[in-house]
């Protein structure tokens, strides 16, 4: 039997619940935490499991081949420069993908049905009928169209919306306009009502929606942003929905989690927030999922699919 050790700074409560699930399912490796291991244990470890980790304490493990995340995004652990030897692996879950997916369609179909301006309404005892946007009319752009980004997609064609991606590289998606490049991105945007980020956050796309690239969106376009917080650079966005350019933003994500109670965002009429909740991790089936990663590493040294560290997703 060989050991893995989970690192995280989750609650202890969560922790231990991931390790009960974990070495309930997992039929060869036995999974500890960093103290349960003597310092000779910890020099034969090659796969680390980890949520929140603090990095520094990975040095521990100098033989680590793999670290297997148990988030979906791991922009955290890209940005504190592994070991170069070290490949990560991030959670793909199609149950997660799905969730989000369920996310994109409800906030698309908020700010399609005008609920924000409904529930206002109804606060001041204003019986008033807005013009309704049938599907077929509203422009809908998604940034990024990987694993997430694709099944929004694939849920939000069932509604007849014009659907758009943006992406890196070019993609070939049933009734989906592709777009790439800075052009292509100006040219998406230009023709967007809802626009959806689902971009991982990379030094590319780091306030890739500013100023600039937020005044291409329509007068009155909406904004939902579900991947990270600093996808957008938040004052620009409030400039916009202050001048009325933009009319709606729901936000998921902010560049410091918990949203601090100070943040102009949480009072503005315009914005929704919500606490990173679009695509939470699901214990039962991430657990299946990292156990099989390991077992089928195990079997064949086959690796899972693993993130390219240079360009940072
Ligand atoms: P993914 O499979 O890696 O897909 C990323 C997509 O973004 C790809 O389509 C990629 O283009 C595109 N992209 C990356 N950099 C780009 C650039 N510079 N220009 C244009 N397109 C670019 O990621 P995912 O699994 O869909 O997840 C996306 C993000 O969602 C995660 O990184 C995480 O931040 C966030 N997330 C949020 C929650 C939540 O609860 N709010 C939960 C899970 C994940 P190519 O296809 O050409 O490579």
């Amino acid at each position: 039997m060989s050991n893995i050790v989970f690192i995280s700074e989750l609650p202890l409560n969560e922790q231990m619940q991931w390790l009960s699930k974990l070495n309930s399912t997992l039929k060869i490796d036995s999974v500890k935490f960093p103290d349960e291991l003597s310092d000779s244990e910890a020099l034969e470890i090659d796969i680390a499991i980890v949520a929140n980790p603090n990095v520094a304490t990975l040095k521990r493990y100098p033989n680590l081949v793999w670290i297997q995340s148990l988030w979906a995004g791991v922009e955290g652990l890209v940005a504190s420069n592994l070991p170069k030897h070290i490949k990560l692996v991030r959670l793909i879950d199609p149950l997660l993908a799905k969730t989000m997916a369920e996310s994109v369609v409800a906030w698309t179909l908020f700010l399609q049905r005008e609920m924000a301006t409904y529930a206002k309404q109804q606060a001041n005892n204003d019986w008033n009928q807005l013009p309704t946007i049938s599907s077929s009319e509203l422009r809908v752009s998604i940034l990024g169209a990987g694993k997430l980004g694709l099944s929004a997609l694939t849920y939000l064609r069932k509604f007849d919306y014009q659907l758009s991606c943006w992406t890196r590289s070019p993609k070939n998606i049933n009734h989906v306009k592709n777009y790439v490049g800075e052009e292509g991105l100006s040219n998406m945007l230009e023709n967007t009502d809802i626009l959806i980020s689902l971009l991982p956050l990379t030094p590319q796309t780091h306030h890739i929606l500013n100023k600039k690239s937020l005044k291409k969106l329509p007068k009155g376009a909406q904004v939902i942003n579900f991947s990270r917080g600093a996808i957008i650079d938040t004052v620009s966005l409030i400039d916009l929905l202050n001048s009325n350019h933009l009319s709606h933003a729901v936000l998921d994500v902010f560049d410091l989690e918990p949203l601090p109670a100070d943040s102009p965002l949480w009072q503005h009429e315009n914005i929704t927030i919500l606490p990173h909740i679009s695509a939470p991790t699901n214990l039962h089936t991430a657990a299946g999922i990292v156990v099989s990663n390991i077992e089928r590493y195990r079997e064949n040294n086959e690796l899972p699919e693993i993130t390219n560290l240079k360009i940072g997703y």
